[in-house]
């Protein structure tokens, strides 16, 4: 018998299950590359119901318990008092979603004798120290593609929300107001701008084609360039270093896992080098960016706007600056679990646990870490290094 610990976000203030605005999700079977959605044996849940939080469960207490496995579900994760930290000295598996990540910090991985699975249910694996991990033979796993185009929608619309103007512009009506000028005195068209993709992974790919109709010049930055045939599919040109993409576009969109290489890669000092009136979107990590360099950055007009749907840490503190700070669509980490993301997700999560209870591979594209190495997609993602903790694995500001 294992012991499963999951850790999800709390329930609707309003109770669970909520009024569903809908009564079904659209089927999809195969991601744009042709991988297939995750196949488990079987699913106990309905998609489109809301899996993520508490009493959601991830849809997972029926399948555990029919096979003898304990499931631990909690909310409760910050400090050594919660539900959390109190139950992972025994849990053979831990499952956190990015929403509401469970630190799984070097300090804790090694009080957790006898972890051997950390699930990621979604996508970023940088909540767990994956040196920790690979010290202690921990096996990371995530639902590699289950929420990427969810992402990639999220980020257009964020890019068109600042562009626009759309959230100010919807303050006023709410307010009672009618004030065109104060509504227009911000809002510009996305035409003919010039948007750079920070990261032309899943995620950056699909913010491309997604992007391409809207008349824009696109232009993408990574550490690897995509083949010739790729870029002329997207419309992308790509740039070898950030450095020149970041002086000459209107809207950066940050697409890239969060690792020493990619940690505050927008600074003081990058930011400087923005065209005035620039524009970032972030829903990747918190942590690619320097928080108080963006407060400082829309504060004195430099940056037009930003808006993004990940912070450090999460949740994030009610006086976060982040959420005062002028110009901003910041939303709580939502972009990846919406209900349509989750189901997959979910789904995806049992699959890689039916793998590891019946001694069978995870497929290798939902595999971060695995017998003390990265491995996996993980391998391709991240970078770590001995001594060195994995950035976003503490709970720091
Ligand atoms: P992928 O692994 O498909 O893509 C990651 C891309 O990042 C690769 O193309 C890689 O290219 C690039 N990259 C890695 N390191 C660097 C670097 N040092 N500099 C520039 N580019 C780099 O990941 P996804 O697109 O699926 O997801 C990206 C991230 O989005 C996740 O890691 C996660 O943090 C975040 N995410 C957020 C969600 C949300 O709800 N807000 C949900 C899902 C994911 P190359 O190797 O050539 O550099």
């Amino acid at each position: 018998m294992a012991k499963v610990l999951a850790v999800l976000y709390p329930d609707p203030v309003g109770g669970y299950p909520p009024k569903y605005a809908r009564d079904s999700i659209p089927e999809i079977t195969h991601y744009p590359d042709g991988s297939t959605v995750p196949s488990p044996e079987g699913i106990d849940f309905k998609p489109g119901e809301l899996l993520g939080s508490v009493s959601g469960e991830l849809g997972l207490r029926k399948y555990l318990e029919s096979h003898g496995h304990q499931l631990i579900v909690t909310s409760d994760k910050q400090g050594p008092d919660s539900v959390f930290e109190k139950e992972l000295p025994t849990a053979d598996v831990v499952i956190s979603q990015p929403f509401w990540p469970a630190y799984l910090t070097a300090d804790l991985i090694n009080k957790a004798k006898n972890l051997k699975l950390a699930i990621t249910a979604g996508i970023g694996s940088d909540h767990v120290d994956l040196n920790a991990a690979n010290e202690h033979h921990i096996t990371v796993a995530e639902v590699t593609y289950s929420n990427s185009i969810s992402v990639a929608e999220s980020d257009v619309m964020q890019v068109l929300a600042l562009v626009r103007n759309f959230i100010p512009a919807h303050e006023i009506i709410q307010q009672g107001g009618w004030n065109i000028a104060d509504a227009a005195s911000r809002s510009y068209d996305l035409e003919g701008m010039t948007v750079g993709i920070v990261a032309a992974g899943r995620i950056g790919r699909a913010v491309l084609e997604r992007l391409k109709p809207f008349n824009v010049k696109l232009l993408y930055t990574q550490r690897h360039q995509l083949p010739a045939e790729v870029e002329k599919q997207l419309g992308a040109t790509f740039v070898a270093d950030v450095k020149d993409l970041a002086k000459v576009v209107d809207v950066a969109v940050l697409c890239a896992p969060l690792h020493a290489q990619t940690y505050h890669m927008f600074d003081d000092k990058l930011l400087a080098t923005m065209k005035r009136g620039a524009y970032i979107v972030n829903d990747s990590r918190g942590e690619l960016v320097d928080r108080d360099a963006i407060v400082r950055a829309l504060e004195s007009g430099h940056l037009a706007g930003y808006s993004g749907d990940v912070w450090y840490p999460q949740p994030a503190p009610a006086d976060h600056p982040w959420r005062s700070m002028p110009h901003q669509a910041m939303i709580p980490h939502m972009s990846g679990t919406s209900l349509s993301a989750q189901a997959r997700y979910a789904a995806g999560t049992r699959e890689i646990l039916e793998a590891f209870f019946e001694n069978k591979p995870i497929r290798p594209e939902y595999l971060i870490a695995q017998d003390g190495h990265l491995a996996g997609v993980g391998a391709k993602s991240y970078t770590v290094k001995k001594g060195e903790e994995t950035p976003g694995s503490g709970e720091k500001e």
